[in-house]
């Protein structure tokens, strides 16, 4: 029987070889991690042999891929050129340390065009990935769908297609679908999972789809808030979660909480999905 790749947020402050072994104490077979204090500042030293104890205990362990997601604040379709430079900066830093790692899907948030426009900040997202993806990377490159807050991209498929399309290595980038962003930005993810997918697959295609973030919402469908519940503490609800878990198109995925949870709380989200899951 599959097992489900699960696994949350935690934090890298310890180390890869720590953060590792946590996720193996609390049952998970993957994680989501910053690259760097989400607010933007330097990312640690690499250390080759720390990465290679991660790696070692990933494979002991069944891992499936992990999600490094990148600082919120980065903004690459920012209208101020300093912050879009500093944007470009740190995803060519965070992609050179992470070849270091196996199974990374680097994920970020498209950005905020802050009335620039669609079409400009698009345009902007991929003069960033053009000038910081490499041919030979290992490391694959994820978009978040995002709520549709302020001026977010990414809150329709369409948009993440386009830059999907635009992007001269376009080949190595995917799409991370986040429930609750999904559901803030107005998709039926309780009532039309299939339909939903079904959408998602004529415009951007399910193979690009490469992780989850698994999230209940405090607010309901359309509210492009993004704030996200406890699993089952939502507007998404349990029976929905447990259908998307165990949904054909992604029931193989790695999936990683972003839950307002302590570490315990983590463990029995981790537990209780486990249970709901047929395999
Ligand atoms: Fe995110
Ligand atoms: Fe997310
Ligand atoms: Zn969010």
């Amino acid at each position: 029987m599959a097992k489900l790749n699960i696994g949350c947020h935690l934090s890298i402050s310890g180390g890869y070889k720590n953060i590792g072994l946590e996720a193996v104490s609390l049952d998970a077979n993957t994680f989501q991690f910053f690259t760097r204090n989400p607010r933007g500042g330097k990312a640690k030293k690499l250390d080759e042999n720390d990465c290679n104890a991660l790696n070692e205990i990933m494979s002991a362990n069944g891992f499936s891929n992990i999600v490094a997601h990148a600082p919120y604040t980065l903004n690459g379709c920012s209208a101020d050129e300093g912050i879009r430079k500093f944007a470009l900066d740190v995803m060519r830093d965070d992609f050179e340390k992470l070849e270091y790692v196996n199974g990374v899907l680097y994920n970020f948030h498209p950005g905020s065009h802050v009335g620039q426009g669609e079409s400009k900040g698009i345009e902007q997202i991929i003069y960033m990935l053009d000038n910081a993806m490499k041919e030979n990377m290992k490391t694959h490159v994820l978009l978040e769908t995002m709520a549709g807050k302020g001026s977010e991209i990414g809150r329709t498929f369409e948009e993440l297609k386009a830059i999907i399309d635009g992007a001269r290595l376009g080949d190595k980038i995917g799409v991370c679908l986040d429930t609750c962003h999904v559901f803030d930005a107005g998709y039926d993810i309780v009532n039309d999972l299939d339909g939903v997918l079904t959408k998602f697959d004529k415009v951007v295609g399910l193979d690009r789809l490469c992780a989850i973030h698994l999230n209940d919402s405090m607010n309901p469908i359309g509210s492009h808030k993004d704030r996200h519940a406890k699993i089952g503490e939502g507007h998404i609800g349990l029976e929905a979660i447990t259908r998307i878990i165990n949904h054909d198109a992604l029931k193989n995925l790695p999936f990683e909480l972003e839950t307002p949870n302590d570490i315990e709380g983590y463990a029995r989200e981790i537990r209780l999905l486990r249970d709901l899951y047929k395999g």
